[in-house]
């Protein structure tokens, strides 16, 4: 039976199923090694602040069992078993625990966390979340610290039944209420897909995003990409077009950079005249506003079927300029 951990389970498919199918992951720089140790540590720092501030809490410590740092706990399916490693469980004051994950991160991270959420910064930690709080039966806390300014962003995650109240967590209006954008059961399946390929022997498609830096199998996609070889063409009017190409896109973006210093001019001043005229422009300022978005994840999908609708068709194409050898 496979094993996967808690902390994979949102990861790529086709890296979970290059692992199953025993390809090599690429050698991490010993580097990285010691960057864990010290996340490590700055999670024992984090977990001393929620300490300070008056939360009992249950100690990680190392696991005799897998040598991880963390308090192990396991789900079992009938094709799999999940195993991971809680970094604290929060005892409350009626003696219900719950498990608690700690996060350390950079300012600029934090700094998008605080305008959105953590799982939009990172959906993957949300899958890591939900098996936790499956095998614990409970909602969870989900305690991020700034690792430049120790400042805390602090989440309760899926408590839907009222577990974590102002009178047994104390400072409770510093923390934000949130949903995880995926379930336990949706996990199970996806990991389900994975045992499927896993007994078909064949590797998940890939999906290239800005994640596969950091990933160890990339060199499994970059292998696939490589194979379209682009042609070299000499053609006169494609040569053209390609000049043309490349000296429009230099005009667009020094006008953009333009447009964009004038309209931070002209929002300055519409701060205080919201509706203004000059020199031909007319400005008109109605407040702050937000996009609307749709987390498609929480549609069910019969739903999500019938929302769909298609745009009329047009060419799937990518220019992009290459670097000048
Ligand atoms: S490079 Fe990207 S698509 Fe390929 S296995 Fe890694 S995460 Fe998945």
């Amino acid at each position: 039976m496979n094993y996967y951990r808690m902390s994979e389970t949102g990861a790529c498919p086709r890296v979970l199923t290059a692992r199953g199918l025993g390809y090599e992951a690429a050698v991490r720089p010993v580097q990285d090694e010691h960057r864990l140790r010290y996340y490590t540590l700055l999670e024992s720092i984090a977990a001393q602040q929620m300490a300070d501030q008056g939360y009992v809490l249950e100690e990680g410590g190392l696991c005799e069992q897998c040598g991880s740092h963390g308090i192990h706990v396991e789900l079992s399916t009938a094709l799999f078993k999940l195993t991971g490693h809680l970094d604290r469980r929060l005892v409350l004051s009626t003696g219900v625990k719950v498990p608690v994950e700690i996060k350390s991160i950079g300012r600029f991270t934090f700094q998008k966390m605080e305008n959105s959420s953590v799982f939009a910064v990172y959906p993957e930690y949300a899958a890591q979340m939900a098996c936790y709080m499956e095998a614990e039966k409970m909602p969870g806390i989900y305690w991020v610290m700034n690792r430049d300014t120790g400042d805390n962003i602090k989440y309760i995650v899926n408590d839907t039944k009222g577990v974590l109240t102002p009178s047994n967590l104390g400072h409770f209006s510093e923390f934000t209420q949130v949903t995880l954008p995926v379930t336990y059961q949706e996990i199970v399946d996806r990991l389900n897909n994975v045992e499927i390929l896993l007994q078909e022997k064949e590797l998940a498609p890939s999906n290239i995003t800005d994640s596969c830096r950091w990933c160890d199998y990339k060199y499994l996609c970059i292998k696939e990409e490589k194979e379209e070889v682009a042609v070299e063409e000499s053609d006169k009017t494609l040569v053209e077009a390609a000049q043309l190409y490349k000296e429009g896109n230099k005009y667009k973006k020094l006008y953009e950079d333009a447009t964009d210093q004038a309209k931070a001019i002209l929002l300055k001043h519409a701060l205080s005249t919201n509706k203004y005229k000059v020199s031909g422009v007319s400005v008109s300022y109605r407040g702050m506003t937000k996009k609307k978005l749709i987390n498609e994840s929480l549609i069910p999908e019969e739903i999500l079927k019938k929302a769909i609708y298609y745009s009329n068709e047009y060419p799937d194409i990518t220019i992009r300029i290459l670097k000048e050898k």
